[in-house]
């Protein structure tokens, strides 16, 4: 049940008083003619529609700034509110989600990476997801942490080929995830794919989200996951983003959400990073809905969307 607060809760508890849900979706769009990692995709452009729809009819959604008032405590609400966010910045955030956004009135905040936004860097998930998918040799030894892994795909379907080798990916620490893709590479594989069509969205595209009443936030240069890096590199992650997304929008760029955003992948030293590099507040991708007053601004939970997924139990 998503209305608020449940019958259960004491009425004049401050638990009852309101709550603030922020979602975190990623790519909108065709799932199935995904040329890369198709897990990526949380939601197609109807299933956006039908949740935005739902939301609004219970509950209300809110932008940036109201979300942040409602918070930090500073504006009590009643029932729920609802924070929109869509992470990594592909193409498909412009050209299939803001129209929804747009015809619906709905308010979202989009956290960009700010090298593939300007083409010095690529989604690490996709390159592995295309290596996986254009390897014709399906039984192979990849470096992991633990030593070399034989990695078997035989009779595997392509989605699920993906996704075991990026959760091998992911346990890597940055010194044995570069041997990994080496290894990767190294694969015997088809010859003449075609080329891929841009993924990601560009500066100009930056800019139109904001024309359109949409918040940019940071979400770091290069999308590292931050907690295994050095103090020194984290903050330059994070401060290199938003110099360069400020740049370019012309506007504060002052919230940040955590790359993949797991518990384990960013700590206590992150956040006061966070907070020096002028943050006012940043973004997890784990933990449920907020109770006001009650998240520290630099651990914000957030709801992952996943593809299908019926609105009425995303938030509980
Ligand atoms: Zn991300």
């Amino acid at each position: 049940m998503s209305f608020w607060p449940p019958p259960d809760l004491d009425p004049s508890s401050p638990e009852a008083a309101g709550r603030l849900a922020v979602l975190a979706y990623h790519r909108v769009g065709d799932r199935a003619a995904a040329a890369f990692d198709p897990w990526v995709f949380t939601s197609d452009q109807q299933q956006l529609e039908d949740q935005i729809q739902y939301f609004q009819k219970r509950h209300r959604i809110v932008g940036l700034e109201e979300a942040l008032a409602i918070a930090s405590g500073r504006e009590r609400l009643r029932g729920t509110a609802i924070l929109l966010t869509f992470d990594d910045g592909y193409l498909d955030n412009y050209s299939v989600a803001l129209p929804v956004l747009t015809s619906r009135k709905a308010e979202a905040v989009f956290f960009l990476v700010s090298g593939f936004m300007i083409g010095e860097a690529s989604p690490w998930w996709d390159r592995v997801a295309w290596l996986v998918r254009t390897a014709r040799q399906r039984c192979f030894s990849l470096p992991t942490c633990e030593g070399p892994r034989t990695v078997d795909l035989r009779d595997r379907p392509p989605e699920e080929a993906i996704s075991t080798v990026l959760d091998l990916y992911k346990q890597c620490p940055p010194d044995v995830a570069a041997q990994f893709v080496e290894g990767l590479e190294s694969v015997d594989r088809d010859a003449g794919q075609p080329p891929p069509d841009r993924q990601l969205l560009g500066p100009d595209e930056a800019k139109l989200l904001c024309a359109a009443g949409m918040s940019v936030g940071a979400h770091t240069h290069s999308h590292p996951i931050l907690a295994r890096l050095a103090a020194e590199r984290q903050s330059e992650e994070m401060g290199q983003c938003r110099t360069i997304l400020e740049g370019v929008i012309g506007t504060p760029v002052d919230v940040l959400a955590y790359p993949v955003g797991g518990p384990g992948d960013f700590d206590q030293v992150t956040q006061q990073l966070a907070r020096d590099c002028g943050y006012r507040a940043a973004f997890s991708c784990h933990g449920g809905v907020n109770l006001p007053g009650r998240s520290g601004l630099y651990d914000l939970k957030r709801i992952a969307v996943y593809w299908g997924a019926n609105p009425e139990y995303l938030l509980d």
